[in-house]
């Protein structure tokens, strides 16, 4: 098997920790998986050259602002959103990136701001307030604990003016028309799918693999009475099919846990759709 390309997008924001993150998981498959470790190239992609010759890609924290305005000058909105939405290729967006990946964003001004879309959610913008209300907080995150023995130790998550997933959108046509006629809301525009294999990631649901626990835990010792239900919890991480998205910084910690996690996921991705390439035509 070839080696695989890791982009990360590079037009502002935390791209350079990602791609250290990036080296130090993958050093530690290659611990790991031995001769089955796969050869990683991992690159910073400006340009739509750039982006095809990626097999995944990674969207950093930083400002979607910023990085839509400057992806739309670059000439790279469509190019992305056909790597994530046509060619389903394997994507991670973190805090701006998670923004970016969702098909709806709200306390956003129309026509302030393009989506890439992917993931059938709806986010809220800076849930938790303004930068000096950033805050870390360890977070259990199940997902990991595939192939390690045992609980995972706690991930520190940091939130830096971060987004939740307020709502997860029913996978049907002309959701995001209903989701366009929201105040202060932009909707990606959405795309059909290419082949048989886009068709079926297409079809994914979104799964929630993580949430930062909410009031009600915090407050259950204390005797206070809230509707639970309603404080269970904010949703921090989502995967859909091949799109992940983190309301949180893991590339500004030294952890690489979930980097690793994601490039086992990449990996099989890459080379299920390499052996179906390289099967006869029947
Ligand atoms: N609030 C920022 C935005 O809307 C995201 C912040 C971040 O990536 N740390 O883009």
């Amino acid at each position: 098997m070839g080696s695989i390309t890791v982009g990360v997008l590079a037009l502002q924001g935390a791209f350079y920790e990602h791609l250290q993150l990036l080296k130090k998981a993958a050093a530690s498959l290659a611990e790991s998986q031995g001769p089955a470790a796969s050869q990683w190239e991992f690159i910073e992609v400006r340009t739509e050259k750039q982006l095809d010759s990626c097999d995944a890609l990674i969207l950093p924290g930083g400002e979607s602002t910023t990085i839509s305005l400057v992806a739309a000058r670059s000439n790279l909105l469509e190019p992305l959103r056909d790597f994530v939405k046509l060619h389903r290729k394997p994507t991670w967006g973190t805090c701006a990136g998670l923004i970016l990946l969702a098909e709806s964003a709200n306390r956003t001004k129309k026509g302030g701001q393009e989506l890439i879309g992917g993931l059938d959610v709806r986010v809220n913008r800076n849930h938790f307030g303004r930068q000096t209300e950033s805050f870390q907080a360890p977070l259990d995150l199940p997902f990991l604990a595939a192939g390690e023995q045992g609980q995972p130790s706690p991930f520190t998550g940091v939130f830096i003016r971060a987004p939740v997933v307020e709502k997860i959108l029913p996978n049907q046509d002309g959701i995001q028309v209903e989701e366009n006629q929201r105040e202060e809301t932009v909707v990606a525009p959405s795309r059909e799918a290419k082949d048989q294999a886009a068709k079926e990631a297409m079809d994914k649901h979104v799964e929630v693999l993580a949430k930062l626990p909410g009031r009600a835990e915090r407050l259950a010792t204390t005797g206070v009475d809230i509707d639970a239900e309603k404080e269970a919890g904010d949703i921090i991480a989502v995967k859909q099919g091949n799109v992940f998205g983190t309301s949180f910084h893991p590339e500004l910690t030294d952890d690489p846990r979930i980097h690793a996690w994601w490039l086992r996921q990449v990996q099989e991705a890459v080379n299920k759709r390499r052996n179906a390439q390289s099967l006869p035509l029947r």
